[in-house]
């Protein structure tokens, strides 16, 4: 197959932009003009005229919970149906981040009988969301890192302080009282990182309090055990993090997760967060901070659905709410940030980054997704505009038209014919 007459935006280095790519065998083969990729057509090529759409390589989500609380939190919906879902918000790559003996049973059959769409990978749980350990039970299901496979296992979570259970431990007093929940000592953490990178797993930490990043990235750096530095650990949500901690993620080569979306419109009409005081304004969701604290450094973006977000998979209203920073009301009308809150904004090349390379990388999978490139897998989805040359306020009005996996069509908008 090629498609010709795009925006490519590969998020390669290399080669940034192109016109047209040629597929073949589920793989990129080429990337170049309509011209040169043209000559790659023969008798059974079928070609697709893009119409000036953009192309993306898929978005990669590097941690929600679609699978595991499809029937619970998602309105009682099927693997199959959670699944169309995320595909049509043009989702090709994501990691389940909450998964228990039960459900890896139930993913492990799912994928078995074929049905598994989107490339997954599942991380095991050291402890439940109450910070309570769930035992050795994961020692039983070795990792499994090869990026071919459509069903992986990279690693471990452990839920260092509240979230959906307790509250996020903080340096400062709460407005309930108190400083939070903390359900790990930095000792206690340092020893669990050691245990699951020596049996090959990757680490995701659980911290949404800036005393629960401290805990962690202290915990990172005194673990003996070399490889629970060298592992790639996560730190996941990062919601608040104190200026002093910016830099350190770098330093010791951890990758924040950050989220990347937020019910704006939740604390701007009720006061929220701006009344927990005026640390919240270089503290909160500070994504512009820990990429200039961070250079080279790959941060890496999940959608945490259903937590966190208000609809239930869709990556174009994470890449506008990380670049302007808004919310929306029920009824369509705009809630305008606040300055300091504005001033943790991205550009949009850079929350590209985090949802496609560096998602690829928190997952051990950048040498076969999260960009374009020869070799590696046709995960793209295809967009009404591109995002790199539009007014950052039109961002959300961007469509998915098509996404595409393993150089098959698996989410087409009702009457697109390009890809129907
Ligand atoms: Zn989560």
């Amino acid at each position: 197959m090629v498609f010709v007459n795009g925006r490519v935006i590969t998020m390669d280095s290399d080669t940034p932009r192109a016109q047209a790519l040629a597929i073949s065998d589920g793989k990129i083969v080429a990337l170049g003009s309509d011209e040169e990729i043209l000559a790659y057509q023969g008798s059974s090529t079928r070609v697709v005229d893009l119409d000036d759409r953009t192309v993306l390589p898929g978005f990669v989500d590097a941690h929600n919970h679609v699978f595991n609380d499809a029937s619970r939190y998602g309105g009682g919906m099927t693997f199959e149906q959670a699944q169309e879902l995320a595909l049509s918000g043009g989702t090709t790559t994501m990691a389940d981040m909450f998964i228990n003996e039960h459900y890896l049973e139930e993913m492990q059959s799912f994928a078995q009988d074929g049905s598994l769409r989107i490339r997954t990978s599942l991380y095991l749980t050291y402890t439940d969301n109450c910070g309570k350990l769930t035992g050795d039970w994961f020692l039983d299901h070795p990792p499994v890192l090869d990026s071919p496979e459509m069903l992986r296992i990279p690693g471990v979570k452990m839920f260092l302080d509240g979230g959906t259970c307790g509250r996020p431990a903080l340096s400062v007093e709460l407005p309930e009282g108190g400083m939070g929940d903390l359900f790990l000592s930095e000792a206690e953490l340092a020893e669990a990182l050691e245990r699951v990178n020596e049996a090959g797993y990757q680490a995701a930490i659980h911290a949404i309090g800036d005393r629960a990043v401290e805990t962690a990235l202290n915990a990172i750096e005194t673990a003996t055990d070399a490889s629970s530095k060298n592992f790639r650990p996560r730190i996941e949500h990062n919601i608040f993090v104190r200026p002093e901690h910016f830099a350190r993620y770098g330093e010791l080569g951890v990758i924040p997760v950050v989220v990347g979306n937020h019910k704006v419109c939740r604390f701007i009409d009720a006061g929220g967060v701006v009344d927990i005081g005026e640390f919240a304004h270089t503290w909160h969701r500070p994504l512009r901070s820990l990429v200039d604290a961070n250079p080279g450094l790959p941060i890496a973006w999940h959608s945490d659905v259903p937590y966190f977000a208000d609809n239930l998979v869709r990556p174009i209203s994470d890449l506008a709410w990380m670049v302007t920073r808004r919310g929306f009301r029920p009824d369509g009308t705009v809630c305008e940030p606040p300055d300091w809150y504005l001033a943790h904004a991205v550009t949009a090349e850079e929350a590209l980054q985090f949802m496609t390379s560096n998602s690829a990388y928190a997952l051990f999978m950048e040498d076969m997704v999260g960009s374009l490139a020869p070799g590696k897998f046709a995960d793209i989805v295809v967009l009404s505009q591109d995002p790199l040359n539009i007014e950052p306020n039109l961002l959300i009005e961007t469509e998915v038209h098509a996404t595409m996996v393993g150089g098959r069509f698996e989410y087409c908008l009702i009457g697109q014919e390009f890809c129907s």
